[in-house]
């Protein structure tokens, strides 16, 4: 589920991130389009300038040479044309005309290019004419010659009289072709043109070709640009621009549609009524964007590139890192194994993906693991459990087959197997190899508690499951070696069943219903009682006594004895003060000290606080340690000892004979009293039980402890005892242990005695 957020996140993430950089790449793209717009748009503007500075300086030119004689003439008086006739052709050579004329304000002029005969020519309907006529300079459109119908234009200005009243009008010819050629300069490689229009938008002349046939009237092509532009669709806002701009006399840009999308400039040239436009076909702006836009193309590719680049990097490093963090949070350091939390979140998806197959959980606890680390030092007890690790490891044989390492020496494992029969050869095989591992020169011998929990009930939960596994180790850590056992319903009764008495156990200790009871210890000689064992009864809610065999042993395992011994303890105390209080003798009391207590100092002074608080005096208090607590650690039991002794008790060490400690290890410990335990009584009777008894006994004597036999049953037992020089006696030959109502009855009677 969470997998399935982070990909659809994923997704959206790079939905976003591929639309942001498309978008950034067509804003730049409108930008610079827009950018070269602009600049073809200025330097359609330059173009234009540079040729009207062209155009003023030809033309404007000619007009103020031409100007200039027209002066000379007024100055000269010269006033009737036949005068100047003469002249002209000079004047033409000298100004570069092809001819020259003068004329009367009648429309009648003269030429220079008569040879034969001097001819009037009537030019009183020529535009140039009526201009000039009305004083102003002025060039023609292209025209045909009155004499020869050759293409020309006409420059003209006015001769004024000695009144500054127009006199006639001068003029010079030029053929049109210079006119033509002259505006034939190339733009934009050929591909864009220049032209010049008047204030109607009639094109003079310019780079367009099929305009200039019109012109030169070879064919019926308009030369109105107004005209030319309402041909094509799409013209309304170009024309209503160059109408406004003619009529302002303003230069402009506009967008225009003739015989192909172009853009054009639009300036005054400031010679006759004249305008320039130069023009740009719109292919040429896309020609450059072409360059350009393959530029942006390629950039727009690099940064796509190296978002994408980038992108994969961001989804590594993310993936990375998840990995790295799921590494932690899934994979346990120390072993490299899955962690718990892993296995569980794995495993019902695990066997829900495999089908046909059985699954089962398998829990491995490596027994005495606390003993092996304190034999060899946690140092190679933690090259132990990654050497199991890597072992185990190599047991899984499938992809969803799952090892995990749980808390300290446990282990877990899922498996998928056929038959029983495979799984257990598959158990087998690895406490075999397990069996003996070699660490740091140290060959370690190993056993293994293994329970097995096969999974039946995909709704149980995988807590469940594991709590079954578990039920199967304990069971298997009951009998010695590697073993396993699997998980049945019986054994969870017993878990039930344990969990409950756990549970008595606890409310039992807060309801203070463990009492004591006393077995008397009698002296060999004089048979009187001198002393008694307190010994632990639970006095239940339903009437019932149990005796410890129903608790201690699960007490000790469930952390709760000390409670029970201080409950003890403090019932002694009671007790013992009511005999003090009935004047009943002082008699020592034993009670048995559990091994938890070995292992915590304090927990020795909280029974002293007990017995202050009833002002009992430690002097009558034995504490009874078992032999059996020798063996976790004799220097630590050493203290313990040293203690109780300055806190005034005397130690005994209970059920002698059972343990494995040597009566040299004993010697440095210090015990006051060593009681013979009940199993070497029974061999009393045997020569070679008898031998021993006495052999303990003399010995026990010899390293200055007192002794006493308990479990003493019979007659023949307490006379060979007796012989032997034993000094105490306990057993039910004398008597069992009694609740202390009987007791104190005893005690009674004895005094009597
Ligand atoms: P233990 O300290 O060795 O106590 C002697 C056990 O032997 C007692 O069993 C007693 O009833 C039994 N016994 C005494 N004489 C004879 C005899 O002649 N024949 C037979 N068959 N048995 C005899 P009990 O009371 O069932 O106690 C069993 C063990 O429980 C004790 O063994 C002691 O280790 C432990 N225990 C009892 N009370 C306490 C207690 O308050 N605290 C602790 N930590 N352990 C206790
Ligand atoms: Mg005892
Ligand atoms: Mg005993």
């Amino acid at each position: 589920m969470v997998l399935e957020i982070k990909t659809k996140k994923r997704i959206y993430f790079i939905i976003c991130y591929i639309m942001l950089v498309v978008l950034i790449t067509t804003i730049f793209r409108q930008y610079t389009n827009q950018k070269i717009e602009n600049q073809l748009m200025t330097s359609l503007e330059d173009l234009s300038q540079q040729n009207i500075l062209l155009i003023q300086n030809r033309m404007g030119d000619k007009l103020k040479e031409l100007s200039n004689l027209a002066k000379k003439l007024e100055q000269n008086e010269v006033c009737t044309c036949e005068e100047v006739y003469d002249d002209l052709e000079e004047f033409a050579d000298v100004f570069e005309f092809k001819e020259m004329g003068i004329a009367l304000l009648d429309g009648m002029a003269y030429m220079s290019g008569d040879k034969e005969e001097i001819t009037k020519y009537d030019i009183s309907d020529r535009e140039y004419f009526q201009y000039s006529k009305n004083g102003k300079q002025y060039i023609s459109k292209i025209l045909r010659h009155v004499r020869d119908q050759s293409l020309i234009n006409v420059y003209s200005v006015p001769i004024q009289d000695k009144q500054g009243e127009v006199a006639g009008v001068l003029f010079g010819i030029k053929e049109a072709n210079d006119f033509i050629q002259s505006f034939k300069v190339p733009i934009f490689n050929g591909k864009g043109d220049t032209y010049l229009i008047d204030s109607n938008g009639d094109i003079m002349t310019g780079t367009l070709g099929n305009v200039m046939s019109g012109i030169l009237n070879e064919t019926d092509e308009t030369t109105n640009l107004f005209e030319r532009l309402n041909k094509y669709s799409g013209n309304q806002k170009a024309t209503k621009t160059l109408s406004q701009l003619l009529k302002e006399n303003k230069s402009g840009s506009i967008y225009m549609n003739d015989n192909g999308y172009q853009y054009a400039n639009i300036s005054p040239t400031n010679v006759n009524d004249w305008w320039l436009v130069t023009v740009a076909p719109k292919n040429v702006l896309q020609e450059r964007v072409k360059e350009i836009s393959y530029a942006i193309q390629i950039l727009g590719g690099c940064i796509a590139l190296g978002a994408i680049i980038i992108l994969i990097l961001i989804i590594r490093m993310q993936k990375k890192s998840e990995k790295y963090l799921q590494g932690i949070a899934y994979i346990d350091q120390f072993t490299n194994l899955y962690n718990k939390v892993y296995f569980e979140k794995k495993f019902l998806s695990n066997i829900k993906e495999v089908s046909g197959k059985q699954a089962a959980l398998v829990i491995f606890n490596i027994r005495r693991f606390k003993m092996i680390n304190e034999i060899y030092g946690e140092h190679i007890g933690n090259e132990l459990l990654r050497s199991i690790a890597s072992l185990l490891q190599e047991s899984i044989t499938s992809e969803k087959e799952m090892m995990m390492h749980g808390h300290a020496d446990e282990f877990a494992a899922l498996y998928f197997y056929d038959t029983k029969r495979e799984l257990e050869e598959r158990i087998n095989e690895i406490l075999e190899k397990i069996e003996i591992i070699e660490c740091e020169n140290n060959k370690i011998k190993l056993s293994m508690a293994v329970g097995i929990y096969e999974v039946q009930n995909l709704e149980y939960s995988f807590e469940k499951a594991y709590n079954y596994a578990n039920i199967a180790k304990k069971d298997s850590k009951k009998s010695s070696g590697s073993s396993f056992s699997y998980y049945s319903k019986e054994l969870r009764d017993i878990e039930i069943n344990q969990k409950k008495l756990n549970d008595s156990i606890r409310e039992g200790i807060k309801k203070k219903e463990f009492k004591a009871w006393f077995q008397p210890k009698f002296n060999a000689y004089t048979q009187k009682i001198i002393g008694a064992e307190a010994l632990a009864r639970w006095y239940k809610e339903d009437g019932t006594v149990l005796s410890p065999f129903h608790f201690i042993e699960f007490s000790e395992q469930a952390g709760l004895i000390q409670d029970i011994d201080q409950l003890i303890i403090e019932d002694v105390c009671i007790k013992m003060n009511e005999w003090k209080k009935q004047g009943l003798p002082y008699i020592t009391v034993s009670v048995n000290l559990s091994r938890a207590y070995l292992n915590n100092v304090n927990s020795i002074y909280a029974l002293k606080r007990i017995l202050d608080k009833y002002e009992i005096s430690s002097e009558y208090i034995q504490m009874e340690i078992t032999e059996s607590a020798l063996v976790d650690s004799e220097e630590e039991l050493s203290n313990i000892i040293d203690m109780l002794h300055l806190l005034g008790f005397k130690v005994l060490l209970d059920d002698f004979g059972v343990g494995y400690s040597s009566l040299i290890s004993i010697n440095n410990l210090n015990f006051d009293v060593l009681k013979i335990d009940k199993s070497f009584i029974d061999t009393i009777g045997t020569e070679k039980g008898e031998y021993i008894t006495k052999y303990i006994i003399e010995l026990g004597k010899k390293l200055g402890m007192d002794i006493i036999a308990e479990g003493v049953e019979t007659e023949e037992e307490y006379i060979f005892l007796k012989n032997q020089k034993c000094d105490m006696i306990q057993g039910y030959y004398f008597s069992k242990p009694l609740e202390a109502s009987k007791f104190e009855e005893l005690l009674k009677e004895s005094q009597i005695k």
